[in-house]
C-alpha cells in the first residue's frame, strides 16, 4: 500500500509540474498504471492538473470505466490512456496534452524532428494522427475505446504522437520519463519553428538519437528541479535513472 501511496504522490506532482512547465493548461492529463494489475491505470477525475489531490485521483479498466467512481466525473478523453496500455505493455505512464508549440505541426503536416539532445525521447520522428481519415467530423475528442485504439495504433511502438487540430500524446517507462518527454516535445516544437524560420536545419541523427536514449539517461535531477519549481513535495526514486 505503500508504494501505491508514494505511486499517488508522484502522479499528483507530475500534474502539478506539467502545470508549471507550461505543458498542461485548465485541459490535459497524465495517468500512470496499477503495478499491481497491468489492466488498471490511475488517472484524476475531470479537473484542472494544477488543482489535483490525491482524492481526486481515480482508477481505471482499459475500457476506461471507472473501478471505483464515487460520484466524482472522469475525464471524456480517458480512453487515450487505456488505449496505449492495452497495446503497449512497456509503457507505464501516459500524457495527453495540447501544448501549444505543437499545434503547428499537427495541422501542416510538418514533421517533428530531435533538434537537440535533450528532445531525444520524442523519438525519430512524431507520428500524426488525423481523426477525421476515420471518424469524420467529430468534437476532435477521444471520446471512446475505439477511437483510442486507432490514435495508439498511430502512435505504434514510438513515444509521442501528434493528434491534428488538437495536441500530442506521449508514452513513457515511468511517470517521470512521461513528464520528461512532454516537457522536452513542446521545447522542440518552439526550436524547431524559431529555427526553421533561420534556415535548414540539421536534426539529431538516428545514431546521435539512440546515444541519446541509450542506458544511463537520468531524469531525477530534473524531476527533483521541477518538483521544486511546481512547488510539490520531492521524492526520491532512489534510483539515478528513470
Ligand atoms: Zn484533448
Amino acid at each position: 500500500m505503500q508504494d501505491i501511496e508514494a505511486l499517488i504522490a508522484d502522479l499528483v506532482a507530475a500534474n502539478h509540474i506539467l502545470s508549471a512547465e507550461h505543458v498542461v493548461d485548465a485541459f490535459g492529463h497524465i495517468s500512470v498504471r496499477d503495478p499491481r494489475d497491468p489492466k488498471r491505470f490511475f488517472l484524476s477525475r475531470a479537473r484542472a492538473p494544477e488543482l489535483i489531490e490525491a482524492g481526486d485521483i481515480m482508477e481505471f479498466n482499459l475500457q476506461g470505466e471507472p473501478i471505483d467512481g464515487r460520484g466524482r466525473q472522469p475525464y471524456l478523453e480517458r480512453f487515450i490512456h487505456g488505449a496505449i496500455y492495452e497495446a503497449r505493455p512497456e509503457i507505464q505512464s501516459v500524457v495527453h496534452n495540447h501544448s501549444h508549440n505543437v499545434i503547428p505541426f499537427g495541422v501542416t503536416g510538418e514533421k517533428l524532428y530531435p533538434i537537440m539532445h535533450s528532445c531525444a525521447g520524442i523519438g525519430h520522428e512524431v507520428p500524426i494522427w488525423d481523426i477525421a481519415d476515420k471518424f469524420g467530423d467529430t468534437n476532435m475528442l477521444v471520446s471512446n475505446v475505439a477511437m483510442g485504439r486507432d490514435l495508439a495504433a498511430r502512435l505504434g511502438t514510438g513515444a509521442t504522437a501528434l493528434m491534428r487540430g488538437h495536441g500530442c500524446v506521449v508514452a513513457g517507462r515511468s511517470i517521470r520519463h512521461a513528464v520528461q518527454i512532454a516537457v522536452y516535445l513542446d521545447l522542440n516544437a518552439g526550436l524547431q519553428m524559431r529555427a526553421a524560420a533561420l534556415g535548414k536545419i540539421k536534426f539529431l541523427s538516428k545514431g546521435e538519437i539512440d546515444a541519446v536514449n541509450g542506458p544511463g539517461v537520468g531524469s531525477e535531477r530534473a524531476w527533483e528541479y521541477w518538483c521544486v519549481r511546481a512547488g510539490v513535495p520531492y521524492r526520491s526514486a532512489g534510483t539515478p535513472g528513470l
